[in-house]
């Protein structure tokens, strides 16, 4: 039977994944344990009585131990490589954006392509203007986006919502989208499978769009986007290009909210993407 953990245990462990994978650190593996070492609790030790002389023989939970190479025994399962994205589509002009867009809504439907749509209340397509020149791209839907259906509404939507502000932007200017479409059980990071289902109806939405700049929020939106598993650090304070639009990538305001103290580091993103798209920050007032 697996150990069950109490609840307090049980949402530090939660909170030290998220904070890990909003670093971008997103792979965790867990060794198989051996059920006889969990079946031998140490207390569970005969005790000698009063007045006996105390054995200091070897444990048995490590009655039996060889150093191994764990590595060895229990190999890193190797990394599914991405697909291929498809190919960028031919632009369209302005006036048929938004048109083209709704066709890709059409295109999802009522979508049953991956199991997230078993829990979905509202799909989330996307939000804002089809001739953005700035988009947005999280992860995916939270509790307050899948009751409403649009991305970003909750703490974290008004978050980013200043931080458009910031940049002297409206949000009805610029684009919001995800990764995938349909909220993940508990806030979970979507699963490569569900990510990698999703993602090629968010390259088409770029395709029409053609922002001139994308900043990725979070590790999940720059992995898929790139295409490529790395670490949010080394990847930010720079211009990536994805379908031939500048990649900016910044922490998820859901992080920021978590650790206030590195919205500081995330301005400073949110600059590279001003000077790219020739903004000055409003005038203080
Ligand atoms: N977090 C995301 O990544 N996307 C949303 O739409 C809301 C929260």
């Amino acid at each position: 039977m697996p150990r069950q953990l109490d609840s307090a245990t049980r949402e530090a462990l939660v909170e030290r994944v998220r904070f890990y994978r909003d670093l971008g650190l997103t792979e965790f593996y867990r060794r198989p344990v051996d059920a006889a070492l969990l079946a031998a609790e140490p207390d569970e030790q005969p005790q000698p009585a009063q007045g006996e002389p105390v054995s200091y023989q070897q444990p048995a939970l490590f009655a039996d131990f060889q150093p191994v190479n764990s590595h060895q025994e229990h190999p890193i399962p190797a990394r599914k490589p991405f697909p291929a994205p498809p190919e960028i589509a031919a632009a369209i002009p302005p006036a048929s954006r938004a048109a083209a867009l709704q066709l890709i809504r059409e295109d999802i439907g009522d979508c049953t392509r991956c199991p997230l749509h078993t829990g979905r209340n509202k799909l989330v397509f996307g939000d804002g203007s089809p001739v953005a020149r700035l988009m947005f791209v999280g992860e995916g839907p939270g509790a307050d986006e899948d009751a409403q259906g649009l991305p970003f509404v909750g703490r974290a939507g008004q978050l980013l919502n200043n931080m458009i502000a910031a940049m002297g932007l409206r949000r009805e200017e610029v684009y919001i989208a995800n990764v995938v479409k349909c909220r993940p059980p508990g806030n979970r990071a979507p699963a490569p499978e569900e990510a990698n289902t999703c993602s090629p109806f968010l390259f088409r939405q770029i395709d029409v769009i053609r922002p001139q700049v994308i900043v990725a929020l979070g590790a999940t939106a720059v992995t898929y986007l790139l295409g490529a598993r790395q670490p949010l650090a080394g990847l930010r304070g720079r211009v990536h290009s994805v379908r031939g639009t500048q990649l900016i990538v910044t922490y998820h305001p859901a992080y920021l909210l978590r650790d206030p103290r590195q919205k500081k580091e995330a301005w400073a993103d949110l600059q590279i993407a001003m000077r790219e798209l020739g903004l000055k920050p409003p005038a203080r007032g």
